[in-house]
């Protein structure tokens, strides 16, 4: 990791167990059956590392011996996945905290203006100290994630993160200069975008690669 989250508002995960995951979610030749299996892997590492500073609270707790004190969760976790690859990281969280409660957001991008149109909502009622980690592994960009935080900040969030798999400068820039207090996590800053505004190098089309679409 860079620097703490407070002071940095762009975490690169550099553990060696998300970089190999990257790597292999990289490599062309893996299929989308194992494609998925990494992205899972690697969205609950992202959201670990994401959740750190999360606040606790403590309660008492009966072990068989005997009753201590233990801290728990100290603000709920709301999950919001952009459709459809920030499912690839669901798949990940969910099973180890069901007790989150879990937002879509569907957004396609028009090919020639790569503007941002919301297709699809459906968030759940939010705090303002509830935590939202907003899931959207490819920051390219950048007109997808701010509609996103545009809606979540509109639905009463105060409290985001953005946790991606791979960021482009200047979609890190376009979110640092909407949404300064936004903290960005990611396994990779990658070089830049092309004309299509695909990230390069890359993993290509998360989407694609997460359901076996390619060439659909
Ligand atoms: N969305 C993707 O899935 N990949 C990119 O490179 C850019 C946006």
């Amino acid at each position: 990791m860079s620097k703490s989250p407070s002071s940095h508002p762009v975490q690169v995960v550099s553990h060696p167990l998300v970089q190999d995951k990257l790597t292999r979610l990289r490599d062309a030749g893996t299929e989308h059956g194992e494609f998925r299996r990494h992205m899972a892997a690697i969205g609950y590492h992202l959201f670990y590392e994401a959740a750190r500073d999360m606040p606790t609270r403590t309660s008492v707790v009966k072990t068989p011996l005997e009753r201590m004190e233990a801290p728990l969760l100290g603000s709920e976790l709301v999950l919001v996945a952009v459709l459809r690859a920030g499912l690839g990281f669901l798949d990940g969280i969910l099973p180890g905290f069901p007790e989150a409660r879990v937002g879509y957001l569907g957004l396609s991008r028009d090919p020639k203006s790569l503007e941002a149109h919301l297709y699809y909502q459906n968030v759940p009622m939010v705090k303002a100290d509830d935590q939202v980690f907003m899931l959207d592994p490819m920051l390219a960009t950048g007109h997808t994630a701010i509609s996103a935080l545009e809606f979540l900040e509109r639905a009463g969030a105060r409290r985001i993160k953005l946790v991606c798999l791979v960021a482009s400068p200047e979609g890190i820039e376009v979110v640092q200069n909407r949404f300064p207090h936004v903290t960005i996590y990611t396994a990779a800053i990658d070089r830049a975008l092309n004309a299509k505004g695909y990230i390069v190098p890359g993993l290509g089309d998360a989407g694609d690669r997460l359901y076996g679409t390619l060439g659909h």
